[in-house]
């Protein structure tokens, strides 16, 4: 039977990847159901090519254009962010790969742990913001969360058939973004049209300036501790700009696994679906005559200072986390907006993290509330424009 997938955000970077997963394996997997935010253009060509169950435009306003221009198939066209959440409950659906950005991913994600369905987990602001509720729920429907995020799938590689065997570290490697070797006062004045342009990876706006700001690999952190059950001080951070080595685990008696490659999201979106199996794939393969130099530095959390607000955060978890995302899904916004410096962002995620209440347990709904009111102070701190 082919695993039947619903892919959340497929207009996206990680979403147009799946699809030619799907398209490389037609005889494992196919796309039950497709969703955008607004993209409803390259949403209507995938829907023609993949014949989906249903699709899903998030704008409203798209749904007119989306319903006329598949009426002659027999395609169920939905609209609404209601939509989204509903779509991921059909019966048949196997697997949910979370493509989507930000923290519009929780609700859906929620709503398809609860419907039984296996998670491809690519929206890792999803555990960032509430780690602890979806793994809580995860457990209680004994439901798989599966890394699609390069990093955790090269972990979650490395623990295969590790089964017993404790974990002393997790070592995530980061590429170091484009502004590796900027010096501070550099950093001062770059651009996003230079934020924007990664060495190593070709991602989706808002990911892309959060590896320049390295708030990318304090997220990952954060989606360690979740995904494989680690404290904060047993997740390392090494940079190594040729992001050959995905990332590594340390086992008790010093062994290092690690997990190599080309940089291709495919493989740990492949790896997702098929997983415990491994498939063939037409991936392009390492060459060791042209990688020579694979070389190791260590974070400098001066320069890079959301690296270090995110540890803390994890050290106050809670809502904490809830706080940063949100006042990083600001900031981020508003530099794409040339509305905030590339430093000011660090800055006003601080200011935000100091000025929202810090719960220690919260709920689903202390998680709702403190998004919006972390990005009202954000917001507010943003428009004072000092930064
Ligand atoms: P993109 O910006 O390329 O794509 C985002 C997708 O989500 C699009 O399909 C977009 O729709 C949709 N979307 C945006 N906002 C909403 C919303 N409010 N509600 C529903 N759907 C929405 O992002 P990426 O593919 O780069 O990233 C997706 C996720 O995967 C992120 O959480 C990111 O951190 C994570 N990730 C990405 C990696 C990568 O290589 N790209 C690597 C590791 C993790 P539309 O385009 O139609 O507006
Ligand atoms: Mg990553």
């Amino acid at each position: 039977m082919k695993k039947q997938i619903a892919i959340l955000g497929s207009t996206g970077s990680i979403g147009t990847q799946a699809l030619q997963v799907i398209e490389e394996h037609p005889d494992l997997y196919e796309a039950y159901a497709l969703t955008a935010h607004n993209k409803v253009d390259l949403l209507i060509q995938q829907a023609r090519k993949f014949m989906p169950e249903a699709v899903v435009i998030v704008n409203e306003e798209k749904y007119p254009r989306l319903r006329e221009a598949l009426s002659d198939l027999p395609i169920k066209v939905y609209a609404g962010e209601e939509a989204l959440c509903q779509i991921v409950e059909s019966a048949p659906i196997h697997l949910v790969l979370t493509a989507m950005v930000g923290y519009a991913g929780l609700r859906p994600t929620i709503n398809a742990i609860r419907a039984g369905k296996a998670i491809a987990l690519a929206n890792k602001e999803t555990l960032v913001v509430a780690g602890e509720l979806i793994n809580n729920l995860a457990n209680q429907y004994h439901i798989p969360i599966l890394p699609v995020d390069s990093e955790h799938s090269a972990v979650f590689q490395c623990l295969a058939g590790e089964m017993g065997n404790p974990v002393e570290k997790v070592i995530l490697t980061a590429s170091g973004g484009p502004f590796r070797a900027y010096t501070l006062e550099q950093l001062r004045t770059v651009t996003k049209e230079q934020a924007l342009h990664h060495p190593n990876w070709s991602m989706g706006a808002k990911i892309t300036i959060d590896s320049a700001s390295m708030m990318n690999k304090g997220f990952e952190v954060m989606e360690a501790k979740w995904l494989f059950g680690v404290r904060p001080d047993q997740i390392e951070v090494v940079v190594h700009p040729q992001s050959v080595i995905h990332s590594m685990v340390q086992f008790q008696d010093s062994a290092i696994k690690a997990q190599l490659g080309m940089p291709d999201m495919r493989l740990p979106i492949q790896y997702a679906f098929s997983y415990p199996d491994r498939v063939k794939s037409s991936f392009e393969r390492l060459d060791f005559s042209k990688c020579t130099n694979l070389t190791f530095e260590q974070p400098d959390t001066k320069r890079f200072r959301n690296l270090a607000l995110a540890y803390e955060a994890l050290r106050q978890a809670g809502n904490m986390p809830c706080i940063v995302n949100a006042a990083n899904e600001m900031v981020v916004a508003a530099f794409l907006r040339d509305e905030i410096s590339f430093l000011g962002m660090s800055e006003v995620i601080e200011q935000t993290m100091r000025k929202v209440g810090h719960i220690r347990i919260p709920t689903y709904e202390d998680y709702v509330a403190t998004d919006a009111e972390a990005r009202r102070k954000a917001l507010e701190l943003i428009g004072r424009n000092r930064y």
